[in-house]
């Protein structure tokens, strides 16, 4: 029945786990939501009062498919002040959201049978958005004693005469690993050799801890192949608004508008009025987020690096860590598989995380600590009883 299309492509897992956490809240169990892709803020004040405003203002239309100018001269100052990056509102393109964006991508520039780079651990959607298209993911290992940083000997066996495409996330989802710069030009060195389009997904660009963050882009100002990808998302706690922005080449960008023209005819007006206000208004919430974080994210690694043959390298930046469980899985008698060992966590201590299983890294788990201090703490104690008991 079922186009094969549709069939390349599986369903989300991080989505999978948000709805199981969900129904087991419903059924009276106290959960402790350690899986959560979003900020646990509310979208600050001065957004929210923009998106009324834009209501009783009646930005209520629709607006041009690709954004409005004004939204696309907001995203292009944003660009200037944060990432030192210099285009014009035609180079810009506003979406449903960093994810539709990237899909957006996938579908214009690739198809079968181009092969589309990706550093594993991976987010999840990355796969999808490439096989969808026809074209082939190709995986390349990475260093997890180095931020994730890519095995150069593995990426360069990987590259072929059919790779149209590398997509780099820096901060990344689910590792939480910062590429320093070196190894960023060490990346964009080779995807100019090669002719390959370069996806810089960015979407945690306001979410680094030990070093200020460069857009990829900044690095290599005379490579055009290179698209940078941000949303209003993370850095806004804006998650359910729906608005993401590429920017970058103007071809590219026209064909990902047409596209969007014909599928979701334009993203939400009223999202879009606030994300002016989101991206050139007060950005004190940006700092005051960050710091809540940083001080989440010492925590959570002081506590999985005291438990016994866990191993968990302090992530540089977004909101994620991946301990290795391994040894723990390799020990147990009742475990085989990390899926195994967050089913566990889920049914016997309702704590949900992320299998690595689904981010292509067998034996870790991914933790979010988009969470209150009180539930870190509570879901930190059951892990480790639970790595007790395996
Ligand atoms: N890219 C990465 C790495 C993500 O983790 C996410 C969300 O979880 C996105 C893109 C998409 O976010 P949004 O569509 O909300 O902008």
């Amino acid at each position: 029945m079922f186009s094969k299309r549709i069939d390349r492509i599986s369903e989300s897992a991080t989505l999978a786990m948000t709805a199981k956490a969900a129904e087991l809240r419903e059924s009276g169990i106290n959960v402790i939501n350690l899986s959560v892709g979003e900020p646990d803020f509310p979208t600050p004040d001065n957004i929210r009062r923009a998106g009324k405003l834009a209501i009783d203002n009646g930005h209520t239309k629709y607006t041009p498919g690709g954004g409005t100018l004004n939204l696309k001269k907001a995203a292009a100052l944003k660009m200037e002040r944060d990432n030192n990056l210099h285009y014009d509102p035609q180079d810009i393109l506003i979406s449903c959201g960093g994810k539709h964006a990237l899909y957006n991508a996938c579908q214009v520039l690739f198809q079968a049978p181009d092969e589309v780079i990706i550093f594993s651990p991976y987010w999840v959607s990355f796969p999808d958005f490439v096989s969808v298209t026809g074209a082939k993911p190709v995986f390349v290992n990475t260093n997890p004693n180095n931020q994730f940083a890519p095995d150069f000997n593995d990426l360069k066996n990987k590259i072929s005469n059919k790779t149209k495409g590398i997509i780099i996330n820096s901060p990344s989802n689910p590792t939480g690993g910062v590429w320093d710069d070196e190894t960023i030009i060490k990346v964009l060195t080779i995807a100019k050799e090669i002719n390959a389009w370069v996806f810089s997904d960015e979407c945690y660009e306001q979410l680094t801890y030990d070093a200020p963050f460069k857009s990829i882009a900044s690095l290599d100002n005379t490579n055009h192949q290179i698209l940078t990808f941000q949303s209003c998302s993370k850095t806004y706690a804006m998650t359910g608004w729906r608005i993401g922005y590429t920017a970058g080449n103007k071809d590219v960008i026209k064909a990902m508008g047409k596209l969007q023209g014909q599928s979701t005819s334009c993203p939400n007006s009223i999202a879009q009025a606030a994300a002016i206000e989101a991206l050139t208004g007060d950005q004190k919430q940006v700092s005051i987020m960050k710091k809540v974080f940083k001080k989440r994210r010492d925590y959570i690694i002081t506590r999985l690096n005291s438990m016994p043959n866990v191993n968990c390298a302090i992530p540089g930046g977004a909101f994620y860590v991946f301990p290795d469980f391994s040894t723990h899985i390799n020990n147990s008698n009742i475990l085989s598989t990390a899926n195994d060992l967050a089913m566990y966590l889920l049914e016997k201590k309702a704590v949900v995380s992320v299998s690595g299983d689904a981010f292509g890294a067998a034996g870790h788990l991914r933790f979010s600590y988009a969470a209150s201090d009180e539930n870190l703490k509570n879901g930190m104690d059951l892990l480790e009883d639970t790595l007790n008991e395996i």
